[in-house]
C-alpha cells in the first residue's frame, strides 16, 4: 500500500547523519531537534501552536483534556472514521455521539450534526477523511451557533489547505479550536516510529496542553492538573524534518497518481471514483492542481452493484495490496454500540463500508504500477 523504502533513497543521506548527530549528543528527549521541528511546522501550517506528543491518539485525547470536557458532555463525530477518534471520547468518559457522512467526500455531514445536537453536546471532532477536507463552512457556523469547539482530526488531511467561501485560505489543523495529527509512517508526513502533534493558535490552550503533554507540571515537579506522559523522540523529529519541506511535493504527488487512477477508470462500469469538493474553482469533481483541498491520504473508490469483495481477493491474488478502510461502521462496534443509535439514521456509512476499496497510494507510484493495477481492477469488473 505505501513504498516507505523508495521515500527513504531519497533523504537517506539526511537522515543518516542526524540520526547519528541525536545519538552523539545524547540528547534523545526534549532536544533542539524536538523544538525546532516545532517551529517549522508553525511556519509552515502558520498556526500559532504546535505542541509534539507521542502519536495521533494521544494528540486527540490530550486536546479534548486541554478543552476541559467533562464527563457527560457529548462529542459528535463520524461514524466512518478510524476508532481512534471515538475510542478517545470514550475513554474520558465523554459521550460519543456518531452522526452519518455523505456519500461523495465520506466526510462528516453538516446537516447529520445539526440533527444530533442537544443541550449536552459540548464538541465537533470533523475528520478529514482520507485527506479531504470536510465542510468546515458549514462546521464553523454551527459551531459558532451553538457555542461548541471544534477539534479537526488532521492526522488524514496535513499539507492540505481549506478555501473558505469568502475566499480565505487556511491549512488544516489550524481552522478549529484545536487541531491534532499523527506522524504514524504510512500518513502523508510520517515518521520512522509513532509521533504526533497538536495545533492551536489559543495561547491559554497551547499553555494547559504543554502541561497536560508533561505529567500535568507547569513548573517542575509541581502538578496543578492530572496530565499524561507523551513526547516526540528526538530520532523521530529529524526525520520529520527531512521530510517537512518535502510534503508538498509528496502531496503532489500524490494527487498526481489520484489523476491517473481517475483517468483510467473515467466511464467504467460499477466504479465511482473519489469527488473532490471544496471551494476553489477546479472542484466540480477534477482534480484540482492549484490547491490542495484534497491530498488523497488514501485513492478510495466505490464500488457499486459489483463483488467488492471478491474484487479485494482478485487484486490480492494478483499480488496488489489493498485495504477496506473502515470495513464495520463504529456505530456497530462492539465497544461504541448504543441505544441511542437507530440504523436509519447510518444509510450512507452503512452502504460504504460494503463499497469502498483503497487502491496502493504513495508517493513512489509509478506508471508502470499504475497501469497494473487499473487494468487489474478493470478486467475482474468487466468479466
Ligand atoms: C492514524 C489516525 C489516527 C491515530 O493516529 P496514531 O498515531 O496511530 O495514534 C487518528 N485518526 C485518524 C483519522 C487516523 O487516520
Amino acid at each position: 500500500m505505501v513504498d516507505l523504502k523508495g521515500q527513504y533513497e531519497q533523504i537517506k543521506d539526511q537522515v543518516n547523519t542526524s540520526i547519528q548527530e541525536v545519538i552523539d549528543n545524547t540528547a534523545f528527549i526534549n532536544g533542539p531537534e524536538v523544538h525546532s521541528f516545532q517551529k517549522e511546522l508553525e511556519e509552515y501550517l502558520d498556526v500559532k501552536h504546535v505542541i509534539p506528543c507521542a502519536n495521533g491518539t494521544d494528540a486527540l485525547q490530550i486536546a479534548m483534556m486541554g478543552l476541559g470536557l467533562e464527563q457527560g458532555d457529548e462529542v459528535i463525530t463520524a461514524d466512518f472514521t478510524f476508532a481512534a477518534t471515538v475510542e478517545v471520547i470514550a475513554l474520558l468518559k465523554l459521550t460519543p455521539v456518531l452522526v452519518d457522512v455523505e456519500p461523495d467526500t465520506f466526510n462528516i455531514n453538516p446537516e447529520a450534526i445539526r440533527k444530533a445536537i442537544t443541550p449536552k453536546t459540548k464538541a465537533i471532532v470533523p475528520v478529514h477523511l482520507f485527506g479531504q477536507i470536510a465542510n468546515m463552512d458549514e462546521i464553523m457556523a454551527i459551531a459558532e451557533e451553538h457555542n461548541l469547539c471544534v477539534i479537526e482530526d488532521n492526522a488524514q488531511g496535513i499539507g492540505s489547505t481549506y478555501q473558505f467561501k469568502d475566499g480565505k485560505k487556511v491549512k488544516t489543523g489550524g481552522i478549529g479550536h484545536v487541531g491534532a495529527t499523527s506522524f504514524f509512517p504510512s500518513k502523508n508526513l510520517g515518521c520512522y516510529g509513532d509521533g504526533g502533534a497538536i495545533f492551536t493558535n489559543d495561547d491559554d490552550l497551547a499553555h494547559t496542553i504543554r502541561g497536560i503533554v508533561n505529567h500535568g507540571m507547569y513548573v517542575r515537579y509541581h502538578h496543578d492538573v492530572v496530565g499524561v506522559n507523551s513526547r516526540l523522540d528526538s530520532i523521530q523529529a529529524v526525520i520529520l524534518r527531512a521530510k517537512l519541506p518535502l510534503l508538498d511535493s509528496y502531496n503532489n504527488a500524490r494527487r498526481a497518481a489520484a489523476k491517473k487512477y481517475n483517468k483510467a477508470f473515467e466511464g467504467i462500469a460499477h466504479i465511482i471514483t473519489p469527488r473532490v469538493k471544496g471551494n476553489c474553482d477546479s472542484a466540480a469533481s477534477t482534480i484540482c492542481d492549484t490547491c490542495n483541498c484534497h491530498v488523497f491520504h488514501q485513492y478510495t473508490l466505490r464500488i457499486v452493484d459489483a463483488d467488492r469483495d471478491a474484487l479485494v481477493k482478485h487484486l490480492n491474488d494478483n499480488g496488489i495490496p489493498c485495504g477496506v478502510y473502515y470495513p464495520i461502521p463504529l456505530h456497530n462496534q462492539k465497544a461504541y454500540t448504543d441505544d441511542r443509535y437507530n440504523e436509519a439514521d447510518f444509510p450512507v456509512t452503512n452502504q460504504l463500508v460494503k463499497e469502498v476499496i483503497s487502491l496502493p497510494m504513495h508517493t513512489e507510484l509509478d506508471d508502470e504500477q499504475i497501469e497494473f493495477i487499473t487494468t487489474t481492477v478493470i478486467e475482474f469488473l468487466n468479466k
